[in-house]
């Protein structure tokens, strides 16, 4: 299957070469054509699919093929993402793809000073990313119009729940025009966001990526049971004895991210953090260090990590167990993407016990777990915790054999 056999058009196909991409990744080859032929869709998928392009392909054709004049340009296109990070992926994606059209587009997001973003607005874009708050406070300045947009999507709808956009979204979905192509993505499909995604599209088709299961099978997984205050030691313990490339830390807090690295700097272990209260500079360069290398440990909180598009993730570590299971598994998907196998670790302390409980029934998996001399609690009867602390080191792909543990539930 070629982008060509999809009915992508010249100018994007040239793009897309330039791009390097050979061939549509599953995500496109499903969603493009049914998008193409302006029809809503519901994506099940996790970045690291393809999916950017999947939906961005179509909407450029539609508007390649009916750009107006430079003064009348109007918004046609809206894709609303929850984070910084992604809404300035999702449009340097669309730039590189509409290279060779007369399509202008543009982002904008809160955390830095309007002007600039305003400005831009005035001369006029065809295709607007935007996150939730950014985009209601320039439409209630009188920025921005909505009325012609008639392509909307809805990127990473289960992180815009989890961060309270709920309000700002149905705000949003009141000043678009009834008559519109709407594509909504999630990573996890729980029922709040099947109810949601019923408000926003018509008649609909489904594609299906990389599904929960998949995921939670293609990684690696372990879990270490260890007292709260003794995760930093465990977590350096990990990092000095494995060596991991490019480590990915998830820590439920922004203060508990500082923290993290604060520790591992005096532990002799470089690392960043990259959280919500960093400047979007900041968080620009400590990305763009991490991708290059020059930095192997990122210390992040579930929303700032979404934005972090590295393919060759070598370990997450999940440095708190979520209350919400899809988000571990969410998180575990950073590592091991495409058909590559990744490792994923969790830390789990005695009041994290019932929210791994909610995490193995979802994934239909007991998790093996790794004994470490950095747990001295005792552990429930019964549990395979409860052994003996000893001294046993992490061994990426090799714990699957050695844990009883592991294996599926028969039921
Ligand atoms: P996404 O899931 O949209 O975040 O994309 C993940 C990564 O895959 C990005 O770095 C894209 O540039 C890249 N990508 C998307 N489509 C293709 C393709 N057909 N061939 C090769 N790389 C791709």
């Amino acid at each position: 299957m070629t982008f060509k056999e999809l009915g992508v058009i010249e100018p994007i196909l040239k793009a897309l070469a330039e791009k390097g991409y050979t061939q549509p990744t599953p995500i496109q080859a499903q969603a493009i054509p049914v998008l193409l032929k302006g029809k809503d869709l519901l994506g099940s998928a996790q970045t690291g699919t393809g999916k950017t392009a999947a939906f961005t392909i179509p909407i450029l054709q539609h508007l390649a093929e009916g750009v107006p004049p430079k003064k009348q340009r109007k918004i046609q296109a809206l894709i609303i993402t929850p984070t910084r990070e992604l809404a300035i992926q999702i449009d340097d994606n669309i730039r590189a793809y509409a290279q060779h059209t007369d399509i202008r587009s543009t982002v904008i997001f809160g955390g830095v000073k309007q002007e600039s973003q305003v400005k831009t607005l005035k001369r006029g874009v065809d295709v607007l990313t935007a996150t939730p708050g950014r985009l209601l406070d320039l439409i209630n300045q009188g920025f921005i119009s909505l009325k012609n947009v008639n392509h909307f999507v809805l990127d990473e709808a289960d992180q815009m729940l989890d961060m309270g956009f709920v309000h700002d979204i149905k705000k949003i979905l009141k000043k678009l025009p009834q008559e519109r192509q709407s594509l909504f993505f999630s990573a996890t499909m729980p029922k709040s966001i099947i109810e949601l995604s019923k408000q926003i599209l018509g008649d609909f088709e489904r594609v299906n990526i990389a599904p929960q299961q998949t995921t939670a099978e293609r990684v690696d997984q372990a879990i270490y049971f260890v007292p709260k205050k003794n995760k930093t030691k465990l977590l350096v313990h990990v990092l000095k004895t494995e060596p991991f490339e490019t480590v990915l830390v998830f820590s439920r807090t922004k203060h508990g991210a500082n923290k993290i690295v604060k520790k591992l700097s005096q532990a002799g272990i470089q690392s960043a953090a990259i959280h919500g209260n960093k400047s979007q500079n900041q968080r620009q360069k400590v990305l763009n260090e991490f991708k290059d290398g020059k930095i192997n440990v990122l210390v992040a909180t579930d929303i700032a990590a979404r934005g972090i598009d590295v393919s060759q993730l070598s370990l997450v570590v999940q440095f708190d167990l979520p209350n919400v299971p899809e988000t571990y598994v969410h998180r575990i998907g950073r590592t091991g993407r495409a058909k590559a196998s990744g490792n994923a670790i969790a830390f789990c302390d005695k009041d994290e016990r019932p929210y791994l409980k909610s995490i193995e029934k979802l994934i239909d998996q007991r998790l093996p777990v790794v004994k470490h001399e950095f747990n001295e609690v005792v552990a429930e009867e019964g549990d395979s915790s409860s052994a003996k602390p000893q001294k046993k080191s992490y061994k990426p792909n090799s714990r699957r054999n050695s844990n009883s543990r592991n294996k599926k539930k028969s039921n």
